[in-house]
């Protein structure tokens, strides 16, 4: 048998796959070529599900610790103990008042879960959530939001005659269900590209114009792309008149910038930026596939708003080929799954809401987390329960999440693989893989789609769907009346307004909303003003920069004692943290990898091939050094989300050897609104190991 479904979880999933099954098991996995997002287009990663779905080291039933925390001794215990335990737990802290004591932690979404979890914390008025969101798509979509009210996709389908990539390394990471295959068939209709990336990626070596930017840089260059489109005047009056507030404003702010100033900043010549601008201002159409890069510094927000701006004053926005709005099909809302109605009555309690922006999207920053976690200040935080997340590897300045984690009074963790921090816990959950469940993929995402996601084969041993882990826990917790009698009702639930039910998604594969161009023209922009916001009221009553300003933290400046700057770069053949224990992504990829120009290494006495010692002010790792003649001498770029599955000699599986986020720093200053940290421009040396 040949099922049809779509990828998830190696990634942000999207492809469609055609997955053959013989006897219940899963035998091979190919791309479907009827599949409008992939056309029959795969990675490694996703064919390597099989290896994963069926890996001898897979959680398979829940267990508690015997022995001290992290000592490596565990116990098979039933789902009804676990669930107890840590409803126990939970419910002892509510009696004593204590809501505010318990954190939820969501890795990178992989489909409902995320949604059921905030679901749960809002029941509960348990008012911390983590999830990446403030360094990762958050920063982009609410500085949308407040911009032009949409999160504007670059619209591949009509399609544009040039594309600029920001931040973005699609061609090997794809971007949020944003698929590298999509932009391939752009440019096999000959659409230009200009790539902006410290690295020259595989995008940017095929680019007509590669910007080489100083990491962390991003808004002092989308400042001079506005510059130079208003100054040579390739803006669309007519647009910008009509459409838009502060155009004036921002004229006037942009004064306090010279292109030279910009070009110091950069590191990118004037005549480069100048060049990239005009052949973005005088290309229609045109989009811009913006990166999670932009997201990792301090000044994500606005970097974001900026590239909003770019796009509204050439007239690009919600026009063919450029940014739109593709609104999603008309299926149960993501705010009332989450009941965020509730929410609202636990604001007061959160840790930062002075970050207006995380608070109103539902979550608290990880590091203000773990800094309460060790001073209990303002006040304590004992419990935690992380779902489908390495919060060792994923949270910057690991060795102090290391502190914060192991000084829970209690830590439940649902995982596939025994992580380092699964193995820092109390209770470990056996979380099933997308093949062994119905889920939907893309739901909250602004890509106008909703995937079918649906259970291929029985799950392994006694490993559940996190949803579910979610829906019997809020049973347990007594919150039956706003949870489901099975998964099947929620999924029910979630498309019963577009008069669907999960059978019939099934048959459809997929389900689109309605997209059309340049709806504003009937009714306006989804903002207060029903215009382009380029002057944000709102950010100038909050006390915020109510324009795109740049702002460059002392603590990305290099010195004689750390003069590189490192940046980090996700692998093509992982994701994040996640399988390297998947044998043929690590022949892949088999090491930890730190690329620094081969006259910096000369310089150092550094050869290809050999481990180096990466030093910050915050600590040392170790990765294998690699050359790239491509890069600034001064850039030097490490390998993100690396531990060793296989070493159990080492504490944790070698949390700490090669963790890029042991060099990060979780202190401020952090972006005001959201509380992103900057990860992409941190002053470091390199040396070989002794
Ligand atoms: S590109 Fe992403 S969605 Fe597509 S097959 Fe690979 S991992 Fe899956």
């Amino acid at each position: 048998m040949i099922a049809k479904t779509f990828c998830a979880r190696m990634d942000h999933g999207g492809c469609g796959l055609l997955v053959h099954i013989q006897e219940g098991k899963i035998v091979k996995i190919d791309g479907d070529p009827e599949c409008p997002l992939n056309r029959g287009a795969i990675c490694a990663k996703g064919r390597a599900q099989i290896e994963r779905l069926y890996h001898p080291d897979r959680l398979r039933y829940p267990c508690r610790r015997i022995g001290a925390r992290g000592e490596g001794r565990w116990q098979r215990i039933s789902w009804a103990e676990a669930l107890t335990t840590i409803a126990e737990k939970i419910r002892e802290k509510i009696d004593q008042g204590e809501e505010r004591s318990i954190v939820f932690a969501q890795g990178t979404p992989k489909g409902l879960e995320l949604y059921l979890l905030l679901r749960l914390a809002n029941v509960l008025k348990i008012p911390h959530l983590i999830t990446p969101g403030p360094i990762c798509h958050m920063p982009r979509e609410t500085a949308a939001l407040y911009t032009c009210g949409f999160f504007p996709v670059p619209d591949f389908d009509y399609p544009p005659n040039l594309v600029l990539v920001w931040g973005s390394n699609l061609y090997q990471t794809n971007e949020e269900g944003i698929m590298g295959a999509q932009l391939r068939r752009v440019r096999d209709k000959g659409a230009k590209l200009i790539v902006i990336d410290p690295r020259r990626t595989p995008l940017a070596a095929q680019a007509d114009l590669w910007l080489r930017i100083k990491p962390g840089t991003d808004l002092a260059l989308a400042l001079g792309f506005l510059k130079i489109i208003i100054e040579e005047d390739l803006v669309d009056r007519e647009f910008v008149e009509e459409w838009t507030i502060g155009f004036q404003e921002l004229k006037e702010n942009l004064k306090n910038y010279s292109l030279a100033e910009i070009s110091k900043i950069t590191w990118i010549p004037e005549k480069e930026i100048k060049e990239a601008a005009r052949l973005y201002g005088l290309t229609k159409p045109a989009c811009i596939q913006w990166g999670n890069a932009l997201e990792h510094t301090v000044n994500s927000v606005q970097s974001a708003r900026a590239l909003v701006i770019l796009a509204a004053l050439t007239g690009n926005l919600d026009r063919p080929g450029g940014n739109v709005h593709r609104p999603g099909p008309p299926v149960l809302r993501p705010g009332e799954l989450v009941l965020s109605s509730k929410f609202r009555e636990k604001r007061e309690k959160l840790l930062a809401p002075g970050m207006r922006l995380a608070a109103q999207m539902g979550f608290t920053p990880s590091q203000l987390i773990i800094k309460a976690i060790l001073d209990e200040k303002p006040y304590p935080i004992k419990v935690m329960y992380v779902q489908g997340g390495n919060p060792l590897l994923s949270y910057a300045r690991a060795q102090e999440t290391y502190q914060a984690l192991k000084k829970l009074e209690f830590l439940a963790v649902a995982e596939i693989f025994l992580t380092p921090t699964a193995q820092l816990a109390d209770i470990v959950l056996p979380a099933a893989t997308n093949f062994e469940f119905d889920d939907l993929g893309h739901y909250g995402l602004p890509h106008g789609f909703i995937l079918a996601r649906p259970k291929l084969v029985e799950p392994l041993e006694e490993c559940w769907p996190d949803s579910m882990i979610i829906n019997e826990l809020a049973k347990r917790l007594g919150q039956e009346n706003f949870f489901w009698p099975n998964l099947r009702a929620c999924l029910d639930d979630i498309l019963k307004p577009a008069g669907l039910n999960y059978e019939e998604l099934k048959k459809i594969g997929f389900y689109k909303g309605e997209w059309a161009y340049r709806k504003y023209e009937e009714k306006g922009f989804p903002t207060p003003s029903g215009k382009v916001e380029i002057y944000s009221a709102k950010f100038a009553e909050w006390g915020y920069d109510p324009l795109p300003t740049y702002r460059e933290p002392k603590s990305a400046l290099p010195d004689s004692k750390y003069p590189l700057i490192l940046t980090s770069a996700k692998d093509a053949h992982y994701f994040h943290s996640a399988y390297r224990n998947i044998p043929s992504l690590r022949r892949l990829s088999p090491e930890p990898k730190v690329f620094i120009h081969p006259q910096t290494a000369q310089e150092l006495g550094i050869h290809e091939g050999e481990w180096v010692v990466i030093e910050t002010r915050q600590g040392t790792i170790r990765q294998k050094a690699a050359f790239d003649e491509h890069l600034h001498p001064q850039v030097v770029v490490g390998a993100y989300g690396w531990w060793f599955p296989e070493r159990q000699d080492l504490e944790f599986s070698g949390w700490k050897e090669a963790n890029i986020n042991i060099l990060t720093d979780n202190n401020p200053p952090y972006e005001p609104t959201i509380g992103s940290t900057n990860l992409r421009a941190i002053p470091c040396r390199v040396y070989k190991e002794n």
